[in-house]
């Protein structure tokens, strides 16, 4: 038996390299998938490569946008088993320089866009009695990176919400976890892992000797959202090759 097979996921930030994995691998374990970004022409690309999957256009910093998705996936199955909250923004300022709006930017994206689709999916995923969210952390919360001090306070403040959701909506058969990956090869990190000395310089703190690839973020992500991990809720699992964990 495929592991998501019958589960209805909602993914967002679906068009981005580890969001495009996790769609790539949650339709092999038979999930009926609801792909979303606010990039429509990525989108498109995504739909070309899994042609069974509904895509939904949607900008999770929009509360109605995210209203009106929820609810098409309500019209549409009546239930949500899976939610994994991957769209993300990195920042790009030294603290300094961080204006409110700089800060305001990437906190809407990761935490609130977070905070939006969970509370707005929770009566959806009350339904099933056992579904699962999976939020998507990082570990510069817990490592300094010059310029990524917004996206460092909004992922910690994901894996504290995680923790807190968890806890309240256990009752409702509703696990959460987060995944909280390294570095991974995607467009969010291509300027920094395309300079060949800062990747030694990367690769050499990091025990494994590899960057984590976005499948490897996506396997992750299905074992926390599948029956697997039916008794694992309020957790952060970190997928950095031993970054995290070496001096
Ligand atoms: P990516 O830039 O390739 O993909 C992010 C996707 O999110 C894009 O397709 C983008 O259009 C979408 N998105 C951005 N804002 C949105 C919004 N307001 N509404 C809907 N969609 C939106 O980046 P990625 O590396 O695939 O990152 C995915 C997630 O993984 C992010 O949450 C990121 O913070 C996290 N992460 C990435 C890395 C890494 O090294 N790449 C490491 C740790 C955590």
């Amino acid at each position: 038996m495929s592991r998501l097979e019958g589960r209805t996921a909602l993914v967002t930030g679906a068009g981005g390299g580890i969001g495009r994995s996790i769609v790539n691998c949650f339709a092999q374990a038979g999930a009926v998938i609801v792909a979303n970004d606010c990039d429509g022409t990525r989108l498109a690309e995504l739909a070309k490569e899994q042609p069974d999957i509904i895509t939904y256009e949607a900008d999770v910093t929009r509360l109605e946008d995210v209203q009106a998705m929820v609810a098409n996936v309500g019209e549409r199955f009546g239930r949500l088993d899976v939610l994994v909250n991957n769209a993300g923004v990195p920042s790009r300022s030294d603290f300094r320089h961080l204006s409110d709006e700089d800060w305001a930017g990437v906190m809407e994206v990761n935490l609130q866009g977070t905070v939006r689709c969970m509370r707005e999916s929770l009566d959806l995923l009350k339904v099933p009695g056992d579904a699962a969210i999976v939020n998507m952390g990082s570990i510069m919360e817990m490592r300094h990176v010059r310029q990524l001090s917004a996206y460092a306070a909004s992922k910690a403040a994901v894996g504290a919400l995680t923790r807190s959701v968890a806890m309240e909506y256990a009752s409702f058969g509703i696990r959460v976890n987060a995944v909280t990956p390294g570095y991974v090869e995607t467009a969010m990190t291509k300027t920094v892992l395309r300079n060949e000395a800062m990747r030694e310089a990367l690769l050499s703190r990091t025990p494994l000797q590899r960057f984590a690839e976005p499948d490897d973020i996506a396997q992750a992500t299905l074992f926390l959202a599948s029956g697997e991990a039916k008794s694992i809720t309020g957790q952060c699992l970190i997928v950095d090759a031993g970054a995290s964990v070496a001096l």
